[in-house]
């Protein structure tokens, strides 16, 4: 039976954008890196720097991590993307304009794809029909989107699930990506399916996904070995993944240049202003403790940070 779609047009799209920082490329003992800019810390974190032909395709990244897992950054906006200062209404004048830059915070849509024991692993779908770049990125990478078989959710943010699915020649709503188990939080997914409103977009791609579809609990260790930490405020099952030494922060920060030192400060996306506080504290601190590679989705061009 068809079902008539209705148009999920309404909740869309919260853009988050992050600001950021260059990965810095530390160099493996004894190649002769390029220099790492910055009085780098001594420590390693075994990130190496991909080969050329790796980053020849635009709008990605390629990144080896210590476990010889590749990770790819996609970029799934289209063009710039700037988080103007009106996202940010936690922030002062002064310390907004102690920045310096009046057009916004450098950021962008971001979904990241890892490569490990020939797996292709995607995380979060990003904009889909709403200008998202990530099939196409796929594409260029010479991945099919039938390649992928395992999809990790941060949160349901059409910005990150609409990408889940596509119109068939008849105009139904399919799926992108049919031979993939998809893993969100169980936190998440009562959330959006019983309490949040506005949410025929997610309970759509949840309808579609059902038979694919695995909800786990924060601190469960996940196929491959990702985990699943809580970092909940942003959304209330709000998710962070750590892979090796890779950490994907999805919507922790929407503007890394001012939140890196100013976690205090959130964005207007953040749903509960406390836990979204908490939980960015934690998790940088985190991350930092541990050398983890940040990947963040909202983090600007390419999407990492250290
Ligand atoms: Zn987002």
């Amino acid at each position: 039976m068809k079902k008539h779609l209705i148009p999920f047009v309404a909740a869309m799209v919260s853009l988050a954008v992050f600001g950021c920082s260059e990965t810095k490329t530390p160099a493996t003992e004894n190649k002769a890196a390029e220099t790492v800019e910055k009085p780098a810390p001594a420590e390693n974190t075994a990130i190496e720097k991909a080969s050329p032909a790796e980053n020849a395709v635009e709008g990605t990244k390629t990144v080896t991590l210590a476990n010889g897992a590749k990770v790819i950054w996609m970029q799934d906006n289209q063009g710039e993307k700037l988080n103007p200062r009106s996202l940010f209404s936690d922030a002062s004048d002064s310390l907004f304009a102690s920045l310096n830059m009046p057009d916004g915070i450098p950021a962008s849509v971001s979904t990241f794809l890892v490569q490990v024991d020939g797996k292709n692993i995607l995380f979060d779908a990003g904009l889909g029909a709403f200008g998202g770049q990530t099939t196409k990125r796929l594409e260029a990478l010479g991945i099919n989107a039938d390649d992928i078989t395992l999809i990790y959710l941060t949160h349901f943010h059409a910005d990150h699930i609409a990408g889940l699915i596509t119109k068939d020649g008849e105009g139904k709503d399919v799926k992108v990506f049919n031979n993939a188990s998809v893993y969100a939080g169980k936190v998440e997914y009562d959330a959006w399916m019983n309490d949040i409103p506005k949410n025929d977009l997610q309970k759509m791609v949840m309808e579609i996904y059902k038979d694919s579809l695995h909800l786990f609990a924060f601190g469960d260790s996940l196929p491959n070995g990702v985990l699943a930490l809580d970092a909940v405020g942003h959304t209330p099952g709000h998710t962070v993944f750590q892979f090796g030494d890779l950490l994907v922060i999805g919507d922790l920060m929407h503007g890394y240049a001012l939140q890196k030192d100013h976690p205090e400060i959130n964005s207007n996306y953040d749903i509960d202003k406390e836990k979204s506080i908490k939980s960015r504290k934690r998790i940088m601190q985190y991350a930092r403790e541990n050398k983890l590679l940040m990947a963040g989705m909202h983090l600007p061009p390419p999407g990492f940070a250290e």
